[in-house]
């Protein structure tokens, strides 16, 4: 069997990092066992899905590097699925209803003040014919329940949860057709993971239920369903839900604030698994590893700090190859390297870049340093080691040492008192400049 995994977000809004990361666990799923990864976009609410959000998902999925081989769109099947609706209306497996939000709602509320569970009665199966005739008369249209096998237990081996097990008369026959006829995301999804051939299902577990439901739409379509992986819901670090109305950033927004795309992924990929967050560089190398088992159960908290940190590791151990078309044009490789340990984002160089290329307003401390270290600066060409030689000399001559040779030095060629090793930005400052600064000129 090939492994088949979908993501199948709603085009409704931006990816965060919730889904997000349910679309890493499905391609690191798929990858590690040599299996396919597909986007499906469940656009079947007409009234909200927008081709623009379709798009950004697309454009995130591609800057995550989580590339699927096919795209299927709910909205391009709807004849399909009405096939099909039609064939469970003739097996009796969907059913007319017509009760109103409102009668719905009164039938909810009189069963809770009885202290029984709100599960549909399922009086629209005890309507007679002409009974719906007056309904339609009225202009009632119907609204169509998928009939649940109440009798059966449902048990599936969640690859996260482990056994798992649903009583299914206490759940309510699931709406599957709106009263305009439109599909709810319950049958299309079965529908359209038997025609992808899909083997897992990965998805958070606030669908584990949802699961259940469809297990037996799967049966009554006459396909085995897929196994499942339901994972804990991430929240933010005060324990509240990670969605837009909480104020959560999109991945877009991510981007724009210059994080890099695996510093995201790095994150998500172990957050909610007993493993130590790392800083992955290649989707390939954890995706061989990557293993449902070592989920937990109870949610994860996502920190933004967390996500500071990690990306800050990344950008350290970034090779020049990979940033260079994302730098400014004056940035060298030997800047780059002088630069990178003391960068949260690569966007931060333009700033830090400034030590080298100026303009640098020295801040010149009084003492012997800065005397001395304008009589004993080197002559010639400057390398790597012409700090270190520099540094003697004025130490030799000043009895300098410590911080209190090396601040004045800092404050006289960058004009901070923390910042990049000098010994590497020196040659790249260059002996014009380090002349006019040691001079108290900005330059
Ligand atoms: N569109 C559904 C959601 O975003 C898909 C759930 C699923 O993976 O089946 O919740």
């Amino acid at each position: 069997m090939t492994v088949r995994t979908r993501f199948a977000p709603s085009p409704t809004g931006l990816l965060h990092v919730g889904n997000a990361r349910t679309a890493l666990h499905n391609a690191l799923f798929a990858v590690g066992q040599g299996g396919a990864f597909l986007l499906r976009l469940d656009d079947t609410d007409t009234a909200r899905s927008t081709e623009e959000f379709a798009q950004a998902i697309r454009e995130d999925l591609a800057w995550l590097s989580l590339e699927y081989s096919e795209e299927v769109k709910q909205s391009d099947k709807i004849a399909r699925y009405n096939e099909v609706a039609d064939k469970l209306r003739a097996d009796g497996r969907l059913y007319a209803c017509y009760e109103t939000a409102d009668e719905l709602d009164f039938k909810r509320k009189m069963q809770l003040a009885r202290k029984q569970p709100p599960v549909y009665d399922r009086a629209a199966l005890a309507l007679s014919q002409s009974e719906k005739d007056t309904f339609e008369a009225e202009g009632r249209r119907p609204h169509w329940r998928f009939k649940l096998n109440e009798a059966e237990r449902v048990e599936f081996d969640d690859l996260v949860r482990g056994p798992a097990g649903f009583d299914m008369s206490a759940l309510s026959d699931p709406v599957v057709i709106r009263e305009d006829g439109s599909f709810l995301y319950m049958l299309p999804s079965v529908i359209d993971d038997i025609d992808m051939a899909i083997t897992h299902v990965v998805r958070g577990e606030d669908h584990v239920t949802n699961s259940a439901v469809q297990v037996q739409m799967f049966k009554a379509l006459g396909a085995s369903a897929p196994a499942f992986a339901h994972t804990a819901l991430i929240t933010a670090a005060d324990g509240s839900g990670l969605s837009k109305r909480h104020g959560a950033k999109s991945i877009s927004d991510y981007r724009a604030d210059g994080y890099e795309a695996m510093a995201i992924n790095s994150l998500l990929a172990r957050l909610g698994t007993a493993d130590p967050v790392e800083p992955l560089t290649d989707l390939a190398a954890i995706a061989g590893g990557f293993d449902f088992g070592r989920f937990g159960r109870s949610a994860a908290k996502f920190s933004e700090d967390e996500l500071a940190a990690l990306n800050a590791k990344i950008v350290h151990s970034l090779p020049y190859s990979d940033v260079e078309s994302r730098l400014p044009s004056d940035v060298s490789e030997a800047a780059w390297t002088a630069l990178q340990p003391n960068l949260e984002k690569v966007g931060d160089i333009a700033d830090l870049a400034q030590i080298i290329t100026g303009p640098v307003s020295p801040v010149l401390e009084e003492g012997p340093v800065i005397p001395a270290a304008i009589n004993v600066l080197p002559e010639g060409t400057w390398d790597s080691e012409t700090w270190s030689a520099w540094t003697g000399a004025i130490k030799a001559e000043t009895g300098a040492k410590g911080k209190a040779l090396f601040m004045p030095l800092r404050l006289a060629l960058t004009g901070e008192r923390h910042g990049p090793e000098l010994a590497a930005l020196l040659p790249l400052i260059g002996r014009e400049r380090v002349v006019k600064r040691l001079a108290g000129e900005t330059a």
